[in-house]
């Protein structure tokens, strides 16, 4: 790796949008950090074995060998609140196509990628510990932004297929969905503006359009971007045999048994007005 890298000091902290109801002016570190999770990306090696949160990892004794290795990717996709990630082909990182533009969004971006890939270098010696934190935040940032554009491709649609098939993105809240699955979705495609949320293809069948918050609070700070605002349509529109069919009962106010009809809110804003 070459030698010549530029440090940003600072990793821009561009707070979240406001509609989310999710408190979106904390980074996931902060979360994650008040839930008694620790530090979000411990260096690797310090790392394993030491999640308290995990109780396998106190239950089995061999399995620091086993942890050695897990790779970078599998660990971080296996963290709580990461499951609506897949593991993205390191194949696909490796293939410089792939990232393009991506090194000029990303700060520590070389060391970031090598975290990634579980590539060892002799200059991170050379980082203090807070470089280190800035970094292992970096390479969060970066998988999210890779990871939006290899769930686009064929191989990480068949990787998204298998979370779907398993519920892996949680069930729509909806009563009259009956518990379907949901697919991740960005309401947009640009880094820190909005967190991940949840669409319900059978919603969408029932013309019901509308998005829902993910049901788990650590899913509900990752960034939208990371899935992007194309994935769930684009992995319906491949996967036509996953369209569902519309509901056949729909939910019909009523007052006193009555259908509410629609000009009663006009009728209610006469009365408020006189
Ligand atoms: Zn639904």
């Amino acid at each position: 790796m070459t030698t010549e890298r530029s440090f940003v000091r600072e990793i821009p902290e561009i707070p979240l949008d406001n509609n989310d109801k999710n408190d979106t002016s904390k980074t996931r570190n902060d979360v994650d950090v008040e839930n008694g999770r620790g530090e979000r990306f411990p260096v690797k090696q310090a790392s394993f074995g030491q999640d308290t949160e995990t109780s396998e990892d106190a239950s089995s004794g061999n399995s620091s060998a086993e942890e050695d290795e897990q790779s970078w990717i599998s660990w971080f996709c296996g963290l709580k609140g990461n499951e609506f990630f897949c593991e993205v082909d390191e194949e696909y990182i490796q293939d410089d196509f792939n990232l393009s533009g991506l090194s000029t969004m990303v700060p520590y971006y070389d060391y970031a990628l090598d975290l990634i890939l579980d590539v060892e270098s002799p200059n991170d010696d050379m980082l203090t510990e807070q470089q280190h934190e800035l970094v292992e935040s970096a390479a969060e940032m970066l998988y999210g932004l890779i990871h939006a554009r290899y769930i686009l491709t064929s191989r990480g649609m068949v990787a998204m297929l298998e979370k779907y098939k398993q519920c892996h993105f949680g069930r729509c809240p909806r009563v009259y969905c009956n518990n379907h699955p949901c697919l991740p979705v960005g309401t947009s495609d640009i880094f820190r503006t909005a967190t991940v949320k949840t669409f319900c293809p059978k919603c969408e069948a029932s013309d019901s359009q509308d998005i829902h918050f993910p049901r788990s609070k650590y899913q509900g700070n990752i960034d939208g971007a990371y899935f992007g605002t194309t994935f769930p349509h684009l992995f319906i529109m491949t996967y036509g045999y996953l369209k569902p069919q519309r509901s056949s009962t729909d939910y019909v106010p009523r007052i006193f048994g009555f259908k509410v009809q629609q000009c009663l809110p006009l009728l209610t804003l006469t009365y408020t007005e006189e």
